[in-house]
């Protein structure tokens, strides 16, 4: 079978907020690592889950690949162009996002019609006719009704906006699909439909997805492969199959235990994780997690693990596996 192509390729990307002091002299004290040396590629048709709790960087690495933040270092490939000081124009419309919130994300003052046109007007060369015909498949693709047209998002309802929203990220057929926690502010009921319908969606416009989430029950439904961050690093990345199985960091198998399960007899149901996440002003010195992993050791607390192989197409950043492997 030939090998699946490569679209997109971060290496050691870096966000750094710096952290300031007074009011007037603004004098710099420190810097939050928002995203801290984060590589990983991306595979044409797959979806690539993002877990981790709030403040793992996982939106801040999602902003900066569509450009909304300039990324302090590192390097990002899109279908073969770096993109990290800016997407160059011809590949704009390759790359979409889906918003968290369907709420905000959507202008109240403009009719369906015209967010649905917006994409296509802005990328031009498009007649009233010829954007009808892109739009209204769409809109029976989302399930929504084509009188939809002519009203305003304050007329529908959470799931019913998302539906909007990922009508106008795929109204230009984009290569790529950006989703930050786009189901979050669903109710449950409404977010497995619209998992439903990325899923749907993502074959017939073979799609590639990198989906991010703080939900191990939402990851695990979506993705083909994760990746595991903490703290503005990757702490694990592997097939689903794989990291659900044989999850091998300690931050990974804590969040699996999380996770509830319909089994009466498990004894370590909902185990909330010990401890709070660090500051990101003070994160630790050594290996992120730490402050709470039961395995810290001195040179955890010293030395930050690098990424390392532990299965096919497994990596984990933990001395714990590096020190058993080495025995
Ligand atoms: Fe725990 Fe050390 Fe592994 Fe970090 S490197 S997860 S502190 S065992």
């Amino acid at each position: 079978m030939a090998a699946a192509e490569q679209i997109l390729e971060v290496e050691q990307l870096k966000k750094y907020y710096p952290v300031k002091k007074g009011l007037i002299l603004q004098k710099e004290i420190g810097q939050v690592r928002a995203v801290d040396e984060v590589s990983f590629a991306l595979y044409r048709g797959e979806t690539l889950g993002v877990i981790g709790e709030s403040g793992c960087g996982k939106s801040t690495l999602i902003r900066m690949l569509i450009g909304l933040e300039k990324p302090t270092g590192g390097e990002i490939r899109f279908l073969g162009e770096p993109i990290e000081k800016g997407m160059p124009a011809s590949l704009r419309r390759e790359m979409q996002m889906v918003f968290q919130d369907p709420y905000s994300s959507l202008d109240p003052r403009m009719s369906v019609r015209r967010i649905l046109e917006e994409p296509l007007r802005i990328h031009g060369g498009m007649s009233a006719e010829q954007k009808k015909q892109v739009i209204l498949p769409l809109l029976e693709q989302v399930g929504l009704p084509r009188e939809a047209l002519k009203k305003y998002p304050h007329e529908f309802s959470g799931g019913q906006r998302q539906r909007i929203g990922i009508a106008r990220a795929l109204a230009l057929k984009p290569t790529l699909l950006l989703c930050d926690e786009p189901v979050s502010a669903l109710d449950v009921s409404i977010q497995a439909q619209i998992l439903n319908l990325f899923r749907d969606l993502q074959r017939q416009y073979h799609l590639t997805l990198l989906f991010v989430s703080h939900d191990m029950s939402v990851i695990r439904y979506i993705s083909d492969r994760v990746m595991v961050m903490y703290l503005g690093q990757v702490m694990e990345i592997a097939t689903k199959k794989e990291l659900f199985e044989h999850p091998a960091h300690p931050y990974t198998q804590a969040l699996m235990r999380a996770v509830p399960v319909p089994d009466p007899e498990r004894q370590d149901q909902c185990a909330v994780l010990e401890g709070e996440i660090p500051s990101p002003i003070h994160a630790p010195a050594g290996c992120p997690f730490s402050t709470r992993c039961p395995y810290a050791s001195e040179l955890c607390r010293r030395q930050r693990p690098q990424m390392r192989p532990v299965g096919e197409g497994h990596l984990t950043a933990c001395h714990r596996y590096s020190e058993e492997v080495a025995r």
